[in-house]
């Protein structure tokens, strides 16, 4: 699912000079609590700094402020050919501060994903050397910019690129989906778990099947489904969902809390 942007633009970007775009380049905002916070920054002429997005902890969302094809202002003379991203964090975050952000790092790597996907930059991590060389394309961090990106240290030591790069290519949990609005509850089924959580499960606009857990935040589980809707709780978390899709065919789902296999005909 692509990544929701939400636009809010930046008087501080320039022409690229007709550079190609290369690299893909990862930063931390050192500062700014959100992408709304972080985009008021860059919205303001004298601040004269700006990046194409600006990542927080909301699921599947990323703040944007610059046309891709154009400049945005914070890497110095790397400008021309990067593509770049503002995290919500600190340089100095510890590992634990980073596994705290796992939303960041899901959004750090579905945006990373939609660029390389956009410009035809293999999802590669670059060396120092590579990353200064905008012949070389791939993924890199303020830091492996050097002096030519201003001499920064983001996004610290502790980042978990590897683990972010793995993930944008495929090998982790994907983003969230974004919640719909709910417009049909006509038919919730609610039910509890053996831990004494309540879930309600319902039917979005297009018939998708969505699952709420207490006051968590509902996620989606896909498929085409009737109000005909069963779920039987396991131990531990476990449900088997029941669906009817529209031509009547019974359909199953296994869960082990949010770990949902494919639906299956039954
Ligand atoms: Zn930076």
């Amino acid at each position: 699912m692509a990544l929701n942007r939400v636009w809010i633009p930046s008087p501080n970007y320039s022409s690229r000079g007709g550079a190609t775009v290369t690299t893909i380049v990862c930063h931390t905002a050192e500062g700014a609590a959100n992408i709304r916070d972080l985009g008021a920054w860059f919205a303001n002429p004298s601040s004269q700094v700006s990046s194409h997005v600006g990542i927080d902890d909301t699921p599947n969302t990323v703040g944007e402020y610059v046309n891709f094809d154009r400049k945005a202002w914070t890497a110095a003379n790397a400008n021309p050919w990067s593509v770049q991203a503002e995290l919500c964090a600190f340089a100095a975050w510890t590992a634990d501060d980073w596994a705290a952000h796992p939303t960041m790092l899901d959004n750090t790597a579905a945006w990373i994903a939609e660029e390389a996907a956009r410009f035809g930059i293999p999802l590669r991590l670059l060396s120092a050397s590579e990353a200064q060389n905008p012949n070389v394309a791939g993924v890199c961090q303020h830091n492996d910019l050097g002096a030519m990106g201003g001499g920064h240290w983001d996004c610290g030591p502790a980042f978990p690129i590897d683990h972010v790069l793995q993930l944008a290519q495929g090998g982790g949990r994907p983003p969230a989906p974004k919640p719909p609005e709910v417009t049909d509850m006509a038919a919730p089924c609610t039910v509890t778990d053996s831990d004494g959580r309540q879930w309600v499960f319902y039917k979005g606009p297009r018939g998708e099947l969505w699952a709420r857990c207490g006051s968590d935040a509902p996620f989606g589980l896909g498929g085409n489904v009737t109000d005909a809707i069963s779920v039987i709780p396991g131990p531990r978390l476990q449900f088997d969902v029941y669906a009817y899709a529209p031509n009547g065919d019974l359909w199953s789902r296994h869960a082990e809390g949010y770990d949902w296999g494919d639906w299956y005909a039954v």
